[in-house]
C-alpha cells in the first residue's frame, strides 16, 4: 500500500453518469469514466486493510461477501495507485478472464464487503478500477491474440456461448485443447448479447473478446442448436470430442396462471429485450423487427433487474406510460445501525431504470407489495388492462408469505412483459443428452461432471439464474474439472 491515508484524504469519486433525460435519446452506454489521474488517485483510497472481504468471495448468513472470482483487488489497486498498469492487467486477469464484462455489469459484490466502505460508508471503486485496467489492457496493446505455445491432441465441444461457455472455452483452449463453442443464436454472447440491454453493455465489447478467442484458435459455430432442428445431435457431438460442456443457461420463464393470459400483448421479458437489441444491431431499428413500447401503456410484471432492464428499454422506444408490479415490500432506504454487514438486509437501490421512469413520469415505476390477479382484453382479443391485487405479508403454515389484502384495483395496459424470474433450463437439450436434472430445472450437481461421462455443466443451467460474474467463476472450475478428466490432473 503506497498511500496509508488515502482513505482519509481522498473521496470516492466515480464516473458521471449522462442525466436521464440525455440518456433516454439513445440505446448508449451512459458512464464517462474518470481520467486516468483521478482513477489512480481511487486506486489510493485501498487500505489494504489485511482483512480484504472484498476478494473473499464467502457465504456468510446465506448470502455471499466480496467477488466470487476472487480478484485480487487490494494487489491491483495498489498497482494502479502507482501507475503500474500493465501489471495491473496480468494481476487482473490471473482471476477474472472477462474484466470488460464484470466492470459494466457486475453489482460490485466486493464493493458491498469492502473494510474502507464500512470504516468511511464510502467503499473503493473497486469495479471502475477494474474497468480502467482492462480497458488500459485492450487501449496499450497488453490484451492481444496468444495462442496456446502446444496442443494436447484433445478435444472438446462447449454449447452455449454466454458467459460460462466463453470462460470454459478460453481457459480449456489456454491449456492447449482444441475447443469450438456451438451456439443456437445468431450472435455470440448468450445473455451478455441477448438480455442485458445495449445501455448497460454495448456489443462491441463481447465482439472484441470473441475476435481475440477466435485469434487465439477457438471455433465458433453460430446458428447451431446442439439438440435441436439447426445443430449436431449430442451423439455426434460425444463421438466428435473428447468432452462436452454444456452451458446453456437458464432461460425458461416463470409464467403467470391467471385468466387473460393468452391475451395478445402479453409477452416474456428476455423475447423483449433480446428483440430489441437484435433489431439495433441488425439495422438501427429499421427492420422495424421487434416490440415497440412506442406510446404504448407497458406493464412489467416483476421488480427485479430483468423488470427494470424493460423499464429503461421501453422508456428509451417512448412509452407512454410504465408500472411494475411487486410482489415483496420495498426494502428499507438504509441499513440499520444494528446490521453489521453493509447491504443486509437488502436496502432500497434507485436503478437506472428507476432513475429515467422518475425523470420521464414523475415517479417510479414500481408498485410493491402487488401483483396480477387478471388480464383483461379488448373485443380483438388483445390486453387492454390488468386487474393488480395488493400483497401484504404473513406467516402461513410457519413460513413467510405474500397473501391478497382484499384491496384491488384496475390498471389500464397494451404491452405486457413478464419478468417474474426463470424455473431453469429449457429441458431438451440436457434430455437429449441423457443429463440428469434437480426439481429446481438445473442440471444435478455432481461437481462440475454430469451423470453421462465426458458431459460437463456450468453457469446457469447447473447454478441455476444468476450472476455473469458466477458464471465466470462456473466456467473457470469447469474448465479445471473438464482439463483433469482429459489429462489426469490439472495446471488451471
Ligand atoms: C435481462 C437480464 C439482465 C441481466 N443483467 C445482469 C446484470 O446486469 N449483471 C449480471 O451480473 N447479471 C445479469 N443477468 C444474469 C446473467 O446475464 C446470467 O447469469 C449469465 O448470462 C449466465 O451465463 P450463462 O453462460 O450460464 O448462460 P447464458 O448467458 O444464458 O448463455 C446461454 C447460451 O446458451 C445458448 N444455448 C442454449 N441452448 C442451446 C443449444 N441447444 N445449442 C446451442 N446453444 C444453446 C443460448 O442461446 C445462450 O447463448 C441478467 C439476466 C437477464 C435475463
Ligand atoms: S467481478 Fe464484480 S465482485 Fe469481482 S471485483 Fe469485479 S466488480 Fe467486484
Amino acid at each position: 500500500m503506497g498511500n496509508p491515508t488515502g482513505f482519509m484524504t481522498i473521496s470516492r469519486q466515480t464516473s458521471t453518469e449522462l442525466p436521464p433525460a440525455e440518456r433516454i435519446q439513445n440505446f448508449k452506454e451512459f458512464h464517462v469514466p474518470l481520467h486516468t489521474d483521478e482513477q489512480q488517485a481511487q486506486g489510493a483510497r485501498c487500505m489494504d486493510c489485511g482483512v480484504p472481504f472484498c476478494q473473499s468471495g464467502m457465504v456468510l448468513c446465506g448470502m455471499v461477501s466480496g467477488c466470487p472470482l476472487n480478484n485480487l483487488i487490494p494487489e491491483w489497486n495498489d498497482l494502479v495507485f502507482h501507475g503500474h498498469w500493465e501489471l495491473a492487467v496480468r494481476r487482473l486477469l490471473a482471476t477474472n478472464r472477462f474484466p470488460e464484462f464484470t466492470s459494466r455489469v457486475c453489482p460490485a459484490l466486493c464493493e458491498a464487503a469492502c473494510t474502507c466502505g464500512m470504516a468511511t460508508g464510502e467503499p473503493v471503486t473497486v469495479r471502475e478500477n477494474e474497468r480502467a485496467i482492462i480497458e488500459y489492457g485492450y487501449e496499450s496493446g497488453v490484451i492481444r491474440p496468444v495462442p496456446p505455445p502446444a496442443r494436447t491432441g484433445k478435444t472438446v465441444a462447449v454449447v452455449g456461448s454466454g458467459p460460462a461457455g466463453l470462460a470454459v472455452a478460453d481457459l480449456l483452449n489456454k491449456r492447449g485443447h482444441k475447443v469450438a463453442v456451438y451456439e443456437r443464436d445468431d450472435r455470440v454472447g448468450g445473455l451478455l448479447m441477448y438480455g442485458i440491454p445495449n445501455m448497460k453493455l454495448e456489443k462491441w465489447v463481447i465482439d472484441r473478446r470473441v475476435d481475440v478467442m477466435k485469434a487465439e484458435g477457438v471455433a465458433f459455430v453460430t446458428g447451431a442448436d446442439v439438440a435441436g432442428a439447426t445443430g449436431p445431435a449430442p451423439a455426434d457431438l460425444t463421438a466428435q470430442y473428447d468432452a462436452v460442456v454444456l452451458c446453456c443457461g437458464a432461460k425458461q420463464p416463470r409464467d403467470l396462471a391467471v385468466p387473460g393470459r393468452e391475451a395478445q400483448g402479453i409477452h416474456f421479458a428476455v423475447d423483449y429485450l433480446s428483440g430489441v437489441t437484435r433489431s439495433l444491431l441488425d439495422s438501427a431499428f429499421a427492420d422495424g423487427r421487434c416490440l415497440d413500447a412506442k406510446g404504448k401503456k407497458v406493464l412489467i410484471i416483476g421488480g427485479g433487474d430483468t423488470g427494470n432492464d424493460c423499464v429503461g428499454t421501453a422508456i428509451r422506444q417512448g412509452c407512454a406510460a410504465v408500472t411494475q408490479l411487486e410482489m415483496l415490500p420495498c426494502p428499507p432506504a438504509e441499513r440499520a445501525g444494528t446490521n453489521p454487514w453493509p447491504e443486509w438486509p437488502k436496502v432500497l437501490k434507485t436503478d437506472y431504470g428507476q432513475q429515467e421512469a422518475i425523470a420521464v413520469f414523475g415517479a417510479e415505476p414500481r408498485l410493491w407489495q402487488t401483483t396480477v390477479k387478471e388480464f383483461l382484453a379488448d373485443e380483438n382479443g388483445h390486453v387492454r388492462g390488468a386487474v393488480v391485487q395488493k400483497l401484504e405479508s404473513k406467516t402461513v403454515d410457519g413460513r413467510p408469505a405474500m397473501v391478497p389484502t382484499g384491496e384491488e384495483f384496475t390498471l389500464e395496459c397494451d404491452l405486457v412483459l413478464i419478468a417474474a424470474g426463470f424455473t431453469g433450463c429449457e429441458g431438451y437439450v440436457a434430455e437429449a443428452f441423457g443429463v440428469e436434472r434437480t426439481a429446481r430445472g438445473t442440471v444435478a450437481d455432481h461437481g462440475f461432471a454430469t451423470n453421462v461421462p465426458g458431459v460437463f455443466a456450468c453457469g446457469d443451467m447447473r447454478r441455476g439464474q444468476s450472476l455473469v460474474v458466477w458464471a465466470l467463476r462456473e466456467g473457470r472450475d469447469a474448465a479445471a474439472a473438464v482439463d483433469e478428466y482429459l489429462m489426469g490432473y490439472t495446471n488451471l
